[in-house]
């Protein structure tokens, strides 16, 4: 055998290894490549602790959250009684300490998670399918379409609000921003009322928890801090004509806080329509007016408001067929949607 043979044949072979070398090795990759779709929806979904620092990205950059909704030292046993009141299938163990490892992580209230839940899915009554409980924020598209954890559904949800949470511009509602068509980085839900029901549950979890209301940052506070629902819009058609306010029903006695600064311009007693009724003078050149209130703060006339200042309390005082705030916010000598500004 002539050196050039010995040469061929050893070539020869090593083109036949390489080609089945090749092919256990396009075997081997096949599941990794099948998988790279997947990657790319969850680019974040390692929970390794040690990697990811508190309040950031796992390129450590931190995650800009509004001081309203940013972490805070929850209990998971005031979760657990909160929810339990409501017959909600969530009050577990397991349920509170995926909220609160979540919210520490991503610098995102844990209250604001359970929040989340109540608009979501009402916070899963008993007897509530389990999938819903593993992913009761409907991230990932939908609860019905994934099977993870609840633990990093939670991980999944608190991530989407850190960085929806980027962007805002000065004074928006930061619940509101998450849910904004003009945010870039896009919307936790379509429903353009969304963020409207998850303040709700929000501030009522906050007081039911001995905070202090979370008083949006910006111009604008919303007049009532606790649960509430719109039981009257703006525009509404009345027999009267249509509806000049906006009307918050709460319970009788919740504080009523000054929707912005300005100077307390009237307090009207008995009024046969609006009850009592507390006028403010706005500094942005607004009149605003609180009617049907049980009784007033110690406010006299001429005195200056900040937003926040409790004013006076609801009734159902003057017209009124329950206890509500009737809000009225006057615009160059017209009436306007207030609750256009508090969003
Ligand atoms: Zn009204």
């Amino acid at each position: 055998m002539s050196d050039s043979v010995l040469i061929r044949g050893a070539s020869r072979f090593i083109k036949r290894k390489a080609g089945k070398l090749l092919a256990t090795g396009i075997l081997a990759l096949l599941p990794v490549i099948l998988f790279i779709p997947l990657f790319f929806l969850i680019p974040f979904l390692d929970t390794d602790d040690k990697e990811i620092l508190p309040g950031r990205g796992a390129g450590g950059a931190a995650f800009v959250v509004a001081g309203e909704i940013a972490f805070q030292e929850i209990t998971p046993q005031f979760i657990i009684n909160w929810l339990q009141r409501r017959d909600s299938a969530l009050a577990t163990m397991e349920f509170a300490n995926a909220c609160i490892k979540a919210g520490r992580r991503y610098n995102v209230n844990p209250l604001l998670l359970v929040a989340i839940t109540g608009q979501e899915q009402s916070f899963c009554p008993a007897g509530s399918p389990a999938a819903m409980l593993r992913n009761p924020w409907n991230t990932f598209g939908s609860w019905q379409n994934t099977d993870h954890p609840v633990e990093k559904s939670a991980m999944y949800a608190a991530e989407c609000i850190a960085r929806l949470s980027g962007g805002r511009p000065e004074g928006f509602h930061p619940v509101a921003w998450l849910n904004s068509t003009d945010n870039k980085g896009g919307m936790y839900a379509t429903d353009p009322n969304w963020w409207k029901g998850v303040s709700a549950f929000f501030r009522e979890l906050r007081t039911d928890h001995g905070d202090p209301p979370p008083l949006i940052s910006g111009k604008f506070i919303f007049p009532i801090q606790t649960g509430y629902f719109i039981s009257s819009s703006f525009g509404e058609m009345r027999s009267t004509g249509p509806h000049t306010g906006v009307d918050f029903a709460c319970p009788l006695g919740t504080p009523i806080y000054a929707m912005a600064d300005g100077v307390i311009s009237g307090l009207v007693q008995g009024d046969p329509i609006g009850g009592n009724e507390v006028f403010v003078s706005g500094t942005d050149g607004r009149t605003y007016a609180y009617l049907h209130c049980s009784h007033f703060a110690a406010v006299q006339v001429g005195q200056a408001v900040k937003a926040g200042d409790i004013i006076a309390y609801v009734g159902s005082t003057g017209r009124s067929t329950g206890p509500h705030l009737h809000l009225g916010v006057k615009e160059n000598g017209r009436w306007i949607d207030g609750l256009k500004l508090l969003k």
